[in-house]
């Protein structure tokens, strides 16, 4: 559990289960210029109007009255959050809020190329670019676009703008990315990259999620040990992460398995995300929502969208239940809530 990083507040982003909530996940839009299968429909996507987007000086004020209820880190994500317009204006404001010690930014890395350097300039300072694939084929199955070369492209170009290490996300799927393993553990113990399996969640706008489709940790472990001999867990730095690191054990690379399915890590949860459209969601997996663009539309004032963030995190369920027989998916797929 991780401690208050705001003591002098009396006020925490504290749940019913004893959980600090200092990071907030921001969606700046629902648009993407991919159509990953796990995530969005292939074709007629309904994106939220542009006016009913939350402005950039709106999500700085959301994160200034964050601040002093302990949220000291943030993350940038959407649909594709480099597809809004001058994303690298909204980094420079987040940079200046006192408090704020870390921005970071999910990325498919498409715009990544003409973007990594302007963002690391605005005062970004790290970067997830997430890849499924190392085969451009698989790649195009997964995202049912030809937009392979602009990813590596993207990626050289973070690396050309001194992001490092470069931290790569792959979510992987039964029958389909089982071979893309192997390689991406040989990027992992040849270049400055890390890389962390994410299973498939039931967040599909298709609803196509079964759990047989879930690659899960421990046959990904099992894949890499048969080709490398045993990894080595390796003890996080940071207690909220979610990521399982294990390392080579020839010392060479690490690599890291995001059980949410099979190992879920709820109990440790220090996030809350707010939409592109400003609400505010306290799990991913939450059915509720907490309006915080209808409160700065109509005047409200510093305490009242304060008081809403803290109904919302007191609200929070202890996890996600998507290992019971009560799962409910949520009606909004991934690119609409912000991963
Ligand atoms: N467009 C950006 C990207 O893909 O990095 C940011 C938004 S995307 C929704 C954030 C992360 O969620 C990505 O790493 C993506 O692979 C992951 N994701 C999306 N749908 C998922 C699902 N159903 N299960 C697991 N991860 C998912
Ligand atoms: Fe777009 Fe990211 Fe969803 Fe893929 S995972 S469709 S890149 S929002």
């Amino acid at each position: 559990m991780s401690v208050p990083q705001n003591p002098t507040s009396e006020r925490q982003l504290i749940d019913r289960f004893g959980r600090v909530h200092n990071n907030l996940r921001i969606s700046v839009t629902d648009r993407c210029n991919i159509r990953c299968f796990y995530c969005m429909p292939a074709d007629k996507v309904q994106f939220m109007p542009r006016n009913e987007l939350l402005s950039f000086e709106e999500i700085e004020r959301v994160v200034r009255i964050g601040t002093t209820l302990g949220i000291d880190r943030v993350r940038l994500t959407g649909g594709e959050p480099l597809v809004r317009r001058e994303l690298y204006r909204l980094v420079e404001r987040l940079v200046r809020v006192p408090g704020i010690v870390d921005i970071a930014l999910t990325t498919n890395a498409v715009l990544l190329g003409e973007q990594a350097q302007q963002l690391k300039d605005a005062g970004l300072k790290r970067l997830n670019i997430s890849l499924d694939a190392l085969d451009p084929e698989i790649f195009r199955r997964v995202t049912r676009r030809d937009s392979y070369d602009k990813v590596i492209e993207g990626i050289a170009a973070a690396r050309a703008a001194g992001f490092s290490p470069i931290k790569l996300n792959a979510v992987s799927i039964k029958g389909l990315t089982e071979d893309q393993i192997i390689p991406f553990a040989e990027l992992a113990r040849e270049t400055d990259t890390e890389v962390r399996f994410i299973e498939f969640m039931p967040l599909d706008a298709d609803n196509q999620w079964e759990r047989d489709k879930v690659l899960v940790a421990d046959d990904i472990v099992k894949i890499l040990q048969a080709e490398f001999g045993s990894l080595v867990p390796e003890p996080s730095a940071n207690p909220n992460a979610p990521a399982n690191d294990y390392r080579f054990a020839d010392g060479r690379g690490k690599i890291g398995m995001i059980a949410s399915v099979s190992q879920p890590f709820c109990s440790t949860c220090n996030r809350f995300r707010l939409t592109a459209e400003g609400k505010l969601r306290n799990c991913l997996f939450s059915l509720e929502e907490t309006d915080i663009r209808g409160l700065l539309r109509n005047g409200g004032a510093f305490a009242e969208v304060a008081d809403a963030m803290l109904s919302c995190i007191a609200a929070k369920n202890e996890g996600h239940q998507i290992n019971s027989g009560v799962f409910t998916q949520p009606e909004r797929p991934m690119y609409s809530i912000g991963g």
